[in-house]
């Protein structure tokens, strides 16, 4: 019994490597592989001059430990990119974001589901998601945390029918929330088609029609998540009296 109990333990292990490995296949294949690497059978990072297989006296193996374990040193890419997410902020406003000490309000990054956040501080331990590969984009992270700040979406403000025209009728019906406008402090700035916290023309669209079309250019693009636009970092300097 016992044999068959623990059988069963390795088949769920075995299975959650599995899921793992197919995960990962599919967030490998979306990147481009390091100079000087090729990326073999989908999700295998190759040198071109050797192959882990035929390494002479196994110098290209992780050393073995003398407790018998084999220790794999590592740090984790995701950060990178929460990070940059952070700086892009930071860079050009009083906003510095700090390892967390002892203080009583914080955020809590962690990889829940979907990308999310509170709306400004909420007091206490505030987690902002940035799910794994999702949300792993410096845009969608300063997004996150323009969130945490205190702003909404672009497409909320109180003016917003002055700048795009929502189609409502292609919006998924449990989504129409997400549209709707909420009175603002617009903070004296102009309209910005360029905003990080801008939705893009096709946001929630429930048969691929477009949900959001600029005017009187229709064409403007909107929901750029490369960074926090030049308007952007102005209104965290004004919202925050930062006196740049
Ligand atoms: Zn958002």
């Amino acid at each position: 019994n016992t044999t068959m109990h623990s059988s069963i333990i390795l088949l769920v292990i075995l299975f959650g490597l599995l899921t793992q490995a197919i995960v990962y296949n599919s967030f490998f294949s979306q990147i481009r592989a390091p100079r000087g690497m090729s990326i073999r059978d989908g999700d295998i990072a190759v040198s071109h001059v050797r192959s882990a297989i035929t390494c002479p006296g196994n110098t290209c193996l992780w050393p073995k430990s003398v407790d018998g374990f084999v220790y794999v040193p590592y740090i984790l890419s995701p950060l990178i990119t929460i990070e940059t997410g952070m700086q892009d902020i930071s860079a050009g406003t009083c906003v510095k974001f700090v390892p967390r000490t002892h203080e009583g309000n914080f955020l809590d990054i962690q990889p829940r589901y979907g990308c999310w956040s509170f709306l400004g501080q909420t007091g206490g331990s505030q987690t902002l998601s940035l799910q794994t590969p999702g949300c792993m984009w410096s845009g969608i992270a300063a997004h996150e945390f323009m969130h945490a700040l205190g702003f909404v979406h672009e497409q909320s403000r109180s003016d917003r029918d002055n700048y795009v025209t929502i189609i409502w009728k292609n919006i998924m019906p449990e989504h129409v929330h997400n549209f709707r406008k909420q009175v603002t402090n617009n903070l004296n700035s102009p309209y910005d088609y360029n905003s990080v916290m801008h939705y893009g023309r096709y946001a929630f669209s429930e048969d691929g029609g477009p949900t959001i079309i600029p005017k009187p250019d229709p064409y403007i693009p909107i929901g750029q998540r490369d960074g926090p636009s030049a308007m952007d970092l102005h209104k965290i300097n004004i919202l925050y009296n930062c006196g740049w």
